[in-house]
């Protein structure tokens, strides 16, 4: 079964909890054309698809996507609103905590934004420091994103999954924008706005609400198999 925040405190004791999927979200622009939720509503819909998936082999508890995360790569904008990668970190090891207190031992996490750099660095300190906790994540740069390289921000990719999930949100997309010869990691140097002038990196005028949801449901299977095979892959070698 699938539980979520709607499973009594008694459901959930009566059960034993294989997993637990702890999505992470952000809030940030996302050009005029999307809401500023939307990794945070592509994130929560994926996590609730992959626990589906996952139910295959045990009771999941999917926990509500975390809105904030590491979105200073935006800079100032109406919006945005971020964490400090410390806090980023805190969170995440007051949540894992909390839930082996529970005894719930496997937790992945499934990120829905791309600059999370910390995440990585404090499940390894997790893991390395309460052996009995599995703390995987199987999306470090984000589950992203089906268009290619240069599809970084609003374009294709989130503008399908925005128009296969939410269409109601979706309005006109500026024209595409890609910064001739720039990386993602210029990012970790200038803010978005003074690469793009719309906020874009990408081309959202290819985006369509079927490629949207092949996407999400092809991310969906390929991350619970991970999960899958993960987890069977360490109750080997504990075997051993
Ligand atoms: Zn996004």
């Amino acid at each position: 079964m699938l539980y979520d925040l709607a499973a009594t405190a008694a459901e959930l004791a009566a059960v034993q909890i294989a997993l637990a999927i702890l999505p992470i979200g952000a809030i940030e622009q996302h050009s005029q054309h999307l809401p500023i939720g939307t990794d945070w509503l592509s994130i929560q819909a994926l996590a609730r698809r992959v626990g589906e998936l996952c139910t295959e082999w045990g009771d999941v508890y999917l926990l509500p996507a975390l809105p904030y995360s590491l979105s200073q790569c935006h800079g100032p904008g109406l919006g945005n609103v971020w964490l400090r990668p410390e806090t980023l970190a805190a969170v995440l090891r007051d949540v894992v905590l909390s839930l082996k207190r529970e005894g719930i031992h496997r937790i992945a996490v499934l990120n829905g934004h791309g600059g999370n750099f910390v995440l990585d660095a404090e499940i390894r300190e997790l893991n390395a420091s309460h052996p009995e906790l599995v703390v995987l994540n199987v999306t470090s740069r984000g589950f992203r994103r089906g268009g290619g390289s240069q599809d970084i921000h609003a374009g294709a990719g989130e503008t399908s999954r925005m128009l296969a999930l939410h269409p109601e949100l979706v309005h006109g997309p500026p024209p595409d924008y890609i910064p001739a010869g720039l990386g993602p990691e210029f990012l970790d140097y200038a803010y978005m706005a003074q690469i793009s002038p719309t906020g874009i990196w990408g081309s959202p005028s290819e985006a369509s609400a079927q490629a949207g949801a092949k996407a999400l449901e092809e991310a969906a299977q390929r991350l619970a198999q991970r999960i899958r095979h993960a987890f069977e892959e360490i109750e080997r070698q504990r075997a051993q």
